[in-house]
């Protein structure tokens, strides 16, 4: 959680580039979603953390409460949800790629809206899954389906494997009913989300795509 002042406001879906300068001058900068919905001068970002990563082992072990770091924002305006667009809304998420999406869920919640949600998560394994206690709550509109590559939690019906068409076609909307879908991850992740969608029938200009990196 950040403060900035200043902060104009943001739209759900939307990310903010987070630069860190060293003493020494280096400096680096990496891309993450918001993670609430708009909420004052106060931004929450959720990062997993990549082993061999520069930045994100810097994020998630070392920066402390009171440190400083640049952010500029918000940047996005075409992977975003407004609360004004009344079709349904499918939200496909690969591992980290659930966090912007997870701020549609806020936004929704937030603003009493009755659009229908159905969200599709897929993570390698339960250790890997973000928002739990959060998404396990109630929520009137919204569906939850979870989906493990590698392995599940005892007694899971689904046994773990990549995602598939029926997966989705199961979870999702039929695409007749023209929801407008939310797909993030990983490179690998969403080109094959997205593909199945297509091949599903769903409009590719309702597919909005956003990528985290090469491997998710
Ligand atoms: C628009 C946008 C929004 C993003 N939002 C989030 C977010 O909300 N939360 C979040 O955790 N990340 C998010 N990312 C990913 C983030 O920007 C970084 O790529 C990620 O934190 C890895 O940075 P790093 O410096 O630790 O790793 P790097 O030093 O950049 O890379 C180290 C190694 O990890 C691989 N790698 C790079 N990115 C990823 C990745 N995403 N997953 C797995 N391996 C990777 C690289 O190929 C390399 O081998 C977002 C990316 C984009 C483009």
């Amino acid at each position: 959680m950040f403060e900035v002042p200043d902060w104009p406001g943001h739209l759900a879906g939307q990310h903010v580039d987070l630069r860190l300068t060293a003493e020494d001058g280096y400096s680096t900068q990496r891309s993450y979603s918001l993670a609430s919905a708009p909420d004052g001068e106060s931004v929450e970002l959720t990062v997993q953390r990549v082993d061999d990563g520069e930045v994100s082992p810097y994020l998630t072990d070392e920066l402390a409460v009171g440190d400083v770091v640049e952010l500029r924002g918000p940047v996005g305006g075409w992977f975003v949800w407004r609360p004004e667009q009344k079709e349904p809304i499918l939200l496909v998420a690969g591992g980290s790629g659930v966090v912007p999406l997870m701020a549609m869920i806020r936004m929704r919640r937030a603003v009493g809206s009755r659009t229908p949600f159905k969200l599709v998560y897929s993570v390698r394994s339960p250790e890997y899954q973000l928002f739990v206690p959060e998404l396990r709550r109630d929520d009137p509109g919204l569906d939850k389906r979870y989906l493990y590559s590698r392995s599940t939690p005892p007694e899971w019906p689904r046994p773990p494997g990549r995602f598939t068409a029926s997966d989705l076609s199961g979870a999702g909307w039929p695409p007749d009913f023209e929801p407008t879908c939310y797909v993030c991850g990983s490179t690998g992740f969403v080109e094959t989300a997205a593909g199945l969608l297509v091949a599903l029938g769903h409009h590719p200009g309702r597919i909005r795509t956003e990528r985290f990196g090469p491997s998710g």
